[in-house]
């Protein structure tokens, strides 16, 4: 039995004046990433009990403050790269009084890091979650705003991903990009590495 991992009050004190300081993406990166550090163990520990072999969370390769509105989190892996993810929090969440939700998101994101590619918010997921709940005193949830991201796909014709740095927009035809990726850079990054998938 993992033992519990209630945040001690000490601890929620110095995030909450974090989070009411957080007035720049550094240090809004910053408390995630305390966060990460402070649930990443507790987490792994409790998903390796109810599984034959140990859990080990991905690293973040990356996290990115983004300016969305569409989700407030996102953890992007990809085939083949095992250990590694990139993790998207929206600067909306970040203010005062937000601790919860905020604390909810990263470990929502987490879990997603903690589980294989293909897992999304299976059974797997949702199991992990109660128990996470549980043990954390979270309140982690499945209705996140990324729902409405796989809604917007339905509209779409093409996804276009960029493969450095996840950027993801979404195009109702083949427009010149769809038919000559090569030939454009991602606006984030500036690379040239697009995956295209056809959506319908
Ligand atoms: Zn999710
Ligand atoms: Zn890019």
């Amino acid at each position: 039995m993992a033992e519990k991992t209630i945040l001690p009050e000490e601890q929620r004190c110095l995030w909450e004046r974090m989070l009411a300081e957080a007035d720049g993406d550094y240090r809004r990166r910053r408390l995630v990433l305390l966060m990460i550090e402070f649930y990443k163990k507790p987490m792994e520990d409790l998903l390796s009990e109810h599984t034959s072999k140990p859990v080990s969370m991905r690293r973040p390769e990356r996290v990115h403050i983004s300016s969305g509105v569409r989700q407030y989190g996102s953890c992007r892996m990809e085939r083949g790269k095992k250990d590694i993810c990139f993790l998207t929090f929206s600067r909306h969440l970040f203010f005062e009084g937000n601790l919860d939700r905020l604390r909810n998101v990263v470990c929502h994101e987490m879990l997603h890091a903690c589980l294989p590619y293909s897992e999304g918010h299976g059974r797997r997921f949702r199991f992990f979650m109660e128990k996470i709940n549980e043990a954390f005193g979270t309140e982690i949830s499945v209705h996140s705003p990324e729902e409405t991201i796989k809604q917007t796909e339905k509209l779409y014709k093409y996804k276009v991903v960029c493969g450095s740095c996840g950027n993801v927009t979404y195009y109702l035809r083949a427009g010149a990009l769809i038919k000559n990726p090569e030939l454009f850079r991602c606006v984030k990054c500036h690379e040239s590495n697009f995956r295209i998938e056809q959506l319908r």
